[in-house]
């Protein structure tokens, strides 16, 4: 990052004005660019111009929040997704051959799983999972056809928090890359690349945009990898569209301040769950009980917008405590205005045997709450009131 502090370059990171001189930006809906003469078009087509031809190239609103995410993150440069899927799937696609390896976190985001565990083996690539209390062991799954070590933190939805720095040594020592997916961290809590990560990876669609409105990803990193990236994503068309680059741009403007009252209100809420007599723990980065604060605190700016406790009762009070839930909602998505609440082991994580769900960190009774930007007493009196 350069000299100015992040909000400024939140806000004040922007493209050049048009002949308008507008002072937000306008939004470039237009699939192709035009060419001055044969000298400009043969020029451009040499790549020996840098400017827009196409827009699944590049596009004046996807360049924007490229450069937003660049500089919040400390990062060379990057490429812009459709969806935080697009981007995991094709940095790992760009940059792995038949044949290679993957050491990767357990608890990941669970599609990321799903690519690595059915996907990416069509391609005889393969992965091989630590867990996150065992970090000591990481370095025995690397071998010679290992290129990535792969991770989360904080991670979902046990919020445990992963050492990033370690994890960089390991990757030098051996010469492999590490790639974090920030996404619930987001670039102003976290910048994995100053504790030795390659690429960092978003699903911009969460905090970024932070109000459950568009999909969207993001790769950025050593310029000589999203290099890779984009040459695979420019002709294999993930592209992120113009329009949604566009809320995502103006979205990060506000990063700073909504993530700020995200995580004052999560503190509270964590705080009230402690004190609660049917929840037997609660997890939340930088609450005194939690077994990595110390951790969190060094690497993080505040804690972040998720809380995870178990409620009494296992899975059937899981169950009855989302039917009792009024304010806050139900759904599949995180990092939105809207406080959401979910029950992963009669959920999303139905489908995995008690004990695989107990290596990821999820018991019976754990409910992750995506804090939201309702006054924090209305989100904690609903929680209270489905708490019995
Ligand atoms: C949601 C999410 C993704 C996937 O992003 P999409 O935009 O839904 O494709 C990847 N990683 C993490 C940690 C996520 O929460």
């Amino acid at each position: 990052m350069n000299e100015n502090q992040f909000e400024t370059e939140a806000i004040r990171t922007q493209i050049e004005r048009s002949q308008f001189l507008e002072h937000s930006n306008p939004l470039y809906l237009t699939s192709s660019y035009v060419f001055e003469d044969a000298e400009d078009m043969r020029a451009s087509f040499a790549d020996e111009k840098k400017r827009n031809v196409y827009s699944r190239y590049s596009n004046p609103n996807t360049t924007e929040f490229i450069e937003k995410v660049c500089k919040m993150e400390g990062a060379e440069s990057g490429y812009a997704f459709a969806s935080g899927m697009s981007a995991v799937f094709s940095t790992f696609a760009a940059l792995l051959d038949s044949g290679d390896h993957i050491v990767s976190l357990q608890n990941i985001f669970g599609s990321t799983q799903v690519l690595f565990n059915s996907v990416l083996p069509k391609w005889n690539i393969s992965t091989d999972y630590f867990n996150i209390h065992e970090l000591e062991k990481v370095e025995s799954l690397i071998n010679a056809n290992t290129k990535v070590i792969y991770a989360e933190s904080p991670t979902n939805p046990a919020v445990d928090i992963l050492d990033i720095e370690f994890l960089g040594d390991i990757a030098r020592k051996h010469d492999i890359l590490l790639i974090i997916d920030n996404c619930f961290a987001t670039p102003y809590l976290q910048q994995p690349i100053k504790f030795g990560a390659d690429l960092v990876i978003h699903s911009a669609t969460k905090l970024m945009d932070g109000q459950g409105r568009v999909l969207g990803g993001v790769t950025v990193g050593r310029s000589d990898l999203v290099e890779k990236i984009t040459f695979f994503a420019r002709n294999s068309g993930p592209a992120l569209s113009p329009f949604n680059a566009w809320v995502l741009s103006k979205s990060l403007e506000t990063l700073p301040v909504r993530v700020d009252k995200h995580c004052e209100n999560a503190m509270e809420v964590a705080k009230f769950l402690e004190t609660h007599k049917n929840v037997a723990f609660v997890k939340y980065p930088f609450l005194k009980s939690h077994p990595q604060q110390k951790l969190a605190i060094k690497q993080m700016r505040l804690g972040g917008n998720i809380v995870a406790f178990e409620i009494k009762g296992g899975i059937e009070a899981g169950r009855k405590f989302l039917d009792a839930i009024k304010l806050c909602t139900l759904s599949a998505n995180l990092g939105d205005t809207r406080t959401i609440v979910t029950h992963p082991s009669s959920t999303t994580h139905a489908k995995l045997s008690q004990d695989d769900r107990l290596k990821t960190g999820i018991t019976d009774g754990l409910i992750r709450v995506s804090v939201g930007l309702e006054h924090k007493e209305d989100i904690i009196n609903d929680l209270r009131q489905a708490l019995g």
